[in-house]
C-alpha cells in the first residue's frame, strides 16, 4: 500500500477544501469498499479525509420527503422506523446486501459509491478498462456469468458501445432506482442535488467513473420523496447462496393499487447492468389493470425483448424475467 496522508476535518467546508485541489484524494467513512481497494493497489489515495465525524448521521422525515444523512449505517437505516413504515422497500434491500457485520460499518454515503465485484477489476494482472483506461475489459470473451445484460444505447448499437460489462453492486441503490430519490451533495461550488436516476453512470467513453459526482463533492443525504407504495413493494434478490452474496438479479417494485387495480407502478432491476436498471414503461403497462400473472408475464417479456446477453450468462433473461413476475406477484398480494 502506497503512502498517504490521513486528515480528520470538523466540517463539511473543511473536508471539501482539502479534497478540492487533489484529484487522488478520497473521503472515507465505513471503508468497507475503499479499504479493500487500497489493499490490494487498485486504488492509491493520495489523502484519506475522514469524514466520521461529521454531522451526516440523522435520519428524519421532513415535510414531504424521508431525509438519511450519508453518514448513518445501513443497519440503522433499515431498521428506523420511518424507513420501515415509510419506504418499507428501502428496508428489505438494505437488509438483502452484505452481512450484519458489514452492515454495521457501512453507511449509506459509501453504498451509493461502492465499485463494482467484476472479478477483473480486482486482478492488477488482467486487462480492466474500469480500473485502467484503454487496457481492455477482461470479461469481455472471459468469465462473464456474473455481467450485464442491459446496455448503454440498447436498440441504438448496443453491447459495443459500452466498454465495461460490469454490474452495480448495491441493493440499496436499486430500491432507490425505483422510487424518487434524490442524492445531496456538497462541493466547492456548493449544494447540489442530483436525482437517482442522474447519479449513477452506465459504461459508455469512461468506464473508469461510476457517478456523476464533480471534484471534490462530498455525498451528504439522500432523501426518499413521500410516495404511496408502501403496502405494495416488494424487493427480491436471487443470488448464488442465501446469504453474503452479491445479486446475480434483484427485482425492486412498488405498486400503488386501490379497489383492484394498480394505479401507479415502479420497478428498477439489480445486477443487470452497470447501474440499476429502470423500467421506465412500466407504469404504462400496468395502470388501471387488475393484477393477475398473465400480466405480470407479459410486461416482463415486453422489457426482456431489449436485453442482451454476452456468452456467459445467456440464462440471466430468463431469470430476470421470472423474477420480476415473481416480485410484482408479491407486491400486488396475488399467489
Ligand atoms: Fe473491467 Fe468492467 Fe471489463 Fe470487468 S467488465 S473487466 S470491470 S471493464
Amino acid at each position: 500500500m502506497k503512502p498517504f496522508q490521513y486528515l480528520r476535518p470538523k466540517t463539511i467546508a473543511e473536508a471539501i477544501s482539502m479534497a478540492a485541489d487533489d484529484p487522488e484524494a478520497r473521503y472515507i467513512a465505513g471503508g468497507t469498499n475503499l479499504v479493500d481497494l487500497m489493499k490490494r493497489g487498485i486504488a492509491s489515495p493520495t489523502k484519506l479525509i475522514d469524514i466520521n465525524h461529521l454531522p451526516l448521521k440523522k435520519i428524519e422525515h421532513r415535510y414531504d420527503r424521508l431525509r438519511i444523512g450519508a453518514l448513518a449505517l445501513n443497519s440503522e437505516v433499515a431498521k428506523h422506523k420511518a424507513v420501515v413504515t415509510r419506504q418499507p422497500l428501502l428496508a428489505q434491500a438494505l437488509l438483502a446486501g452484505a452481512s450484519g457485520q458489514l452492515r454495521n460499518m457501512a453507511t449509506v454515503g459509501g453504498n451509493l459509491l461502492q465499485r463494482t465485484r467484476c472479478s477483473y477489476f480486482y486482478d492488477l494482472a488482467l486487462p480492466c478498462n474500469k480500473r485502467k483506461p484503454g487496457s481492455g475489459c477482461g470479461a469481455e470473451g472471459g468469465i462473464n456469468r456474473t455481467h450485464a445484460i442491459f446496455f448503454a444505447g440498447n436498440g441504438f448499437g448496443g453491447i459495443e458501445k459500452s466498454s465495461c460489462l460490469a454490474v452495480h453492486p448495491s441493493d440499496m441503490c436499486v430500491a432507490l432506482t425505483a422510487v424518487d430519490t434524490v442524492v445531496v451533495v456538497n462541493g466547492p461550488d456548493g449544494e447540489r442535488r442530483i436525482q437517482m436516476k442522474d447519479f449513477l453512470r452506465l459504461s459508455t467513453q469512461q468506464p473508469e467513473l461510476d457517478t456523476n459526482l464533480g471534484p471534490g463533492e462530498l455525498v451528504t443525504a439522500i432523501e426518499v420523496l413521500d410516495n404511496a407504495f408502501a403496502k405494495h413493494s416488494h424487493y427480491l434478490k436471487v443470488r448464488d447462496r442465501a446469504s453474503y452474496a452479491f445479486a446475480l438479479v434483484s427485482v425492486a417494485v412498488a405498486l400503488q393499487m386501490d379497489g383492484g387495480r394498480i394505479w401507479d407502478a415502479r420497478l428498477a432491476l439489480g445486477g443487470v447492468a452497470h447501474k440499476p436498471w429502470r423500467y421506465w414503461a412500466i407504469d404504462l403497462m400496468l395502470r388501471g389493470k387488475a393484477p393477475s400473472e398473465q400480466l405480470f408475464r407479459e410486461v416482463a417479456e415486453h422489457e426482456m425483448e431489449s436485453a442482451k446477453a454476452l456468452e456467459g450468462n445467456a440464462y440471466k433473461i430468463k431469470l430476470t424475467s421470472n423474477a420480476m413476475v415473481a416480485a410484482l406477484k408479491t407486491a400486488a398480494g396475488i399467489s
